[in-house]
């Protein structure tokens, strides 16, 4: 299956992305995870993916879409794949439209996972994340979390430098302001299903394999 994942930050598109991706067999391409692994590693794109996210705001279109091509276009994507975190703008969206057109394919689905800001806002404070193997905990549901070693690989948690408060709020202007009209973009193609996102990720994932069809 060839899905993209939509929705706010902090709306739990990472941990259905990572569930859907373990489910189906096919990759999980979270480009914020690329910028991540970048930023830690000093690449030339990690220095200059850093002043964007930092701020709340996307990096710029021509960096994001050259980076997915490249992935897409890898033997492992063949059968399907799990794109979190990308299109975030209309030209993103129209781009990767052109970019699968020419691999042959196109997409199965896109998945909008629906929170509202206040829930997101609660949420992304309590959020802890693993430099190592990328997996999320919350503080409020994971015994991990609140001892702050992953529950995988046995790193040290972090809480994301871009989910203190004020960066979250940028965070979400740019999602209603550049990512929100996707939402009607894949709605007009037909591809759009939602999924609520406020309860927990198993109540989310439950409605996830719903709307695609999927047994549990
Ligand atoms: P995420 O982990 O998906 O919340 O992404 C973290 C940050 O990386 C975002 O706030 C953006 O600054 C940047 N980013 C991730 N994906 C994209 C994208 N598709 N286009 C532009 N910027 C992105």
């Amino acid at each position: 299956m060839r899905l993209v994942i939509l929705g706010a930050p902090g709306a739990g598109k990472g941990t259905q992305a990572a569930i859907l991706s373990e489910k189906l067999q096919v990759p999980h391409i979270s480009t914020g995870d690329i910028f991540r692994s970048n930023i830690k590693n000093e690449t030339p794109l990690g220095i200059l993916a850093k002043q964007y996210i930092d701020s709340g705001s996307l990096v710029p279109d021509e960096v994001t879409i050259g980076i997915v091509k490249d992935r897409l276009a890898e033997p492992d994507c063949k059968n399907g794949f799990i794109l979190d975190g990308f299109p975030r703008t209309i030209q993103q969206a129209d781009s990767l439209d052109k970019m699968l057109g020419e691999l042959g394919t196109k997409l199965d689905k896109a998945v909008d996972i629906y929170a509202r800001d206040d829930v997101i806002i609660r949420r992304l404070s309590g959020r802890r994340v693993c430099p190592e193997c990328t997996a999320i905990y919350h503080i409020n549901s994971s015994e991990h979390a609140r001892k702050g070693i992953c529950g995988n690989c046995g790193a040290k948690l972090i809480q994301r430098e871009d989910d203190s408060e004020e960066t979250v709020k940028n965070r979400l202007k740019t999602y209603h302001l550049q990512t929100e009209p996707l939402i009607s973009y894949y709605k007009g193609k037909g591809l759009l299903v939602q999924v609520q996102g406020e309860g927990s990720p198993a109540d989310t994932t439950a409605e996830v394999y719903q709307v695609l069809g999927l047994t549990e």
